[in-house]
């Protein structure tokens, strides 16, 4: 298929980015403006601390330097996405971002100025009322005061970030580059090139042999290079464990979950509440190998589709119509918002030459909040556009009912509209379809978001305590510590029905998550919560709308556990996890009963 050039797509299939900038020569205005933003800030530098009102003037104008920065930025972007070969766009992108880093430089003396402010008056800041829409600002400035050193030593934390990435860079490189892997067989018989990036298209080939060629090609690469991995991994967690010791944490994932003010809590009863519903996910492995029709199931029996491809048709205007009768559930008010995203092309539907890959949905204060898509005529580019437009329906709410300064929401309750949106399109398409092949479709999809989002990444997040562990009580991470510490964690994942071949020890070799600090685990609460809601909603629970709808119009105005909890869902308790996976067990034993 010859891709259309970005010229040639007629518009009603692009996004409107008319409301951010009518032309790219006001957004030159406006990138030019910038500079002379910073000048009254720049007059408080050495008198912030002498006044209240100093203080809130400072936060008003950062906060209105932020929301021209994101508006320039945001533009950029996504002009830059439409067409990565427009190089006029790259270069309005780079700026932005130099100009960014210019400006965040800047603007560095205001944290050490706001903590150098004695306690007492900051007492006596939070008890004014002119305080006002500034007091959770100032409280997450508090917060992080325990955690801030002296201005000389955080300028040598500053000065260390770059060579202290290095660990992941070479990680990278090593892996996105320099590896390379022997040619394995394909579906016909014939040679192949095997790459990182399609791995898994081997491993969900119907032909057991070829799965595990590539299953073993990929290993035996992956072991053959296993103590540099190692090295790089060992690098990461101890430039992890060095900065949580340097900043006063009592670990490094004490000063991930920090961030989110999220307790350690709610990451070991994670990984708990998964160890208790392991059985569920054993059950789920025993339909797979009695689908597949072998003896015993190994790791590389993991990825092949259970269920026959769906040939099945979608064209975009029924995915509008399913997304729309979808979100029904959330009220009337929400599906219209949902129509004007159509109406009002927020989406950038179909793939052109140079269009970014993947989904996403993105904007900002200023401008409509934008889903970018690939979308192909198929049920699992419908799934991706409700989960886009559930990102994008949770920052219409919080930027229309918050103050740009509380507008974002935190990456930790980020998946949960998403998924949620998800689930709904999922239901509705069970109760209003006919077709048993599709439902059967539907039930082996749901089974395997489970499988990805809550098991997998809840054993990659005990997988990565326990490498910081090692490190954090003196020890080291070498090829043998890590495949060992790995294989443990899979076969007590995986049960016993599987015979796994030893060369699953070095998947960890291969997975650039654990190079994200503790990020992963945020997966599997996420679904957890969205599972809760929607149950929630779905059995008409008083208040559950209600509380939902709250949730998704308060951007980042509480912290996003209390968020949760008080829309219904708490996370602190062991509950919603439990709930989720026993949800789970529901969908394997109809899984089973389908295939
Ligand atoms: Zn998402």
């Amino acid at each position: 298929m010859n891709l259309k050039k970005r010229s040639e797509v007629a518009t009603e299939n692009t996004w409107d980015l008319s409301d951010l900038y009518e032309s790219d020569a006001k957004w030159e205005e406006d990138f030019a403006a910038l500079a002379k933003m910073l000048e009254p800030l720049l007059k408080l530098q050495g008198v912030l601390s002498e006044s209240l009102n100093n203080l809130i003037h400072c936060f008003e104008i950062e906060d209105q330097i932020d929301r021209a920065i994101t508006k320039v930025y945001t533009y950029a972007h996504l002009k830059s996405d439409q067409d990565l070969g427009n190089a006029d766009y790259q270069a309005m992108q780079d700026r932005i971002k130099s100009k960014y880093v210019e400006i965040s430089s800047q603007l560095a003396w205001i944290l050490p100025e706001i903590l150098s402010i004695p306690d007492s008056t900051i007492m006596q800041y939070f008890n004014d009322p002119k305080l006002g829409v500034w007091k959770r600002l100032l409280e997450n400035y508090m917060r992080r005061k325990a955690h801030t050193l002296s201005p000389e030593e955080e300028r040598l934390l500053a000065m260390a970030a770059e060579p202290m990435s290095g660990a992941s860079k070479t990680f990278s490189m090593l892996s996105n580059a320099d590896l390379k892997f022997p040619d394995v067989k394909d579906d016909s018989g014939n040679k192949a090139p095997l790459t990182s990036g399609n791995f898994i298209r081997f491993l969900e080939s119907k032909n057991r042999d070829v799965r595990k060629g590539a299953f073993e090609a990929m290993y035996d690469t992956y072991s053959g290079l296993g103590n540099t991995f190692a090295s790089t991994l060992d690098s990461n967690v101890r430039k992890q464990v060095f900065y949580a010791r340097a900043r006063k944490h009592e670990s490094a994932l004490q000063a991930s979950l920090f961030e989110d003010n999220v307790q350690q809590e709610v990451y070991d009863g994670l990984i708990a509440a998964v160890h208790a519903e392991l059985p569920s996910f054993y059950k789920y492995v025993d339909v797979r190998k009695r689908a597949l029709g072998v003896d015993s199931l190994d790791m590389y029996d993991m990825y092949v589709p259970l269920v026959k491809d769906l040939e099945l048709e979608v064209p975009f205007e029924q995915a509008r119509e399913w997304v729309v009768a979808s979100v029904q559930p959330l009220g009337t008010d929400y599906a219209k918002i949902v129509e004007q995203a159509f109406d009002e092309r927020w989406i950038d539907r179909y793939e052109n030459e140079g269009k970014r890959s993947g989904a996403y949905s993105s904007g900002c204060y200023d401008s409509r909040p934008y889903v970018l898509m690939n979308y192909q005529n198929n049920l699992n580019s419908v799934f991706t556009l409700a989960h886009e437009l559930g990102h994008s329906m949770h920052s219409y709410l919080s930027i229309k009912n918050q103050p740009h300064a509380y507008s974002q929401y935190k990456i930790f309750v980020a998946e949960v509209a998403s998924t949620l949106n998800e689930g709904l399109l999922f239901h509705y398409l069970m109760n209003n379809s006919t077709d048993e092949q599709l439902k059967t479709y539907l039930v082996n999809h749901k089974c395997d978001e489970f499988k990805g989002t809550v098991y997998r990444q809840t054993m990659f997040a005990e997988f990565e305590k326990k490498i910081h562990d090692i490190v954090e009580q003196g020890g080291a991470l070498t090829k043998e510590t890590l495949s060992q510490a790995y294989h443990e964690l899979n076969k007590l994942y995986y049960g016993d029905q599987v015979q796994a071949d030893q060369r699953i020890q070095y998947e960890w070799a291969r997975i650039p998550h654990f190079y994200y600090n503790f990020y992963v685990y945020k997966y599997a609460t996420g679904l957890s919560a969205a599972e809760a809601f929607l149950k929630r909603i779905r059995s008409g629970h008083p208040g559950a709308l209600e509380g939902y709808l709250g949730f998704l119009g308060s951007g980042c105005t509480k912290d996003p556990l209390d968020l949760l909890a008080i829309a219904g869902v708490d996370l602190r308790k062991p509950d919603v996890v439990q709930d989720g996976l026993s949800q789970f067990a529901e969908y394997v034993d109809e899984l089973g009963k389908r295939i």
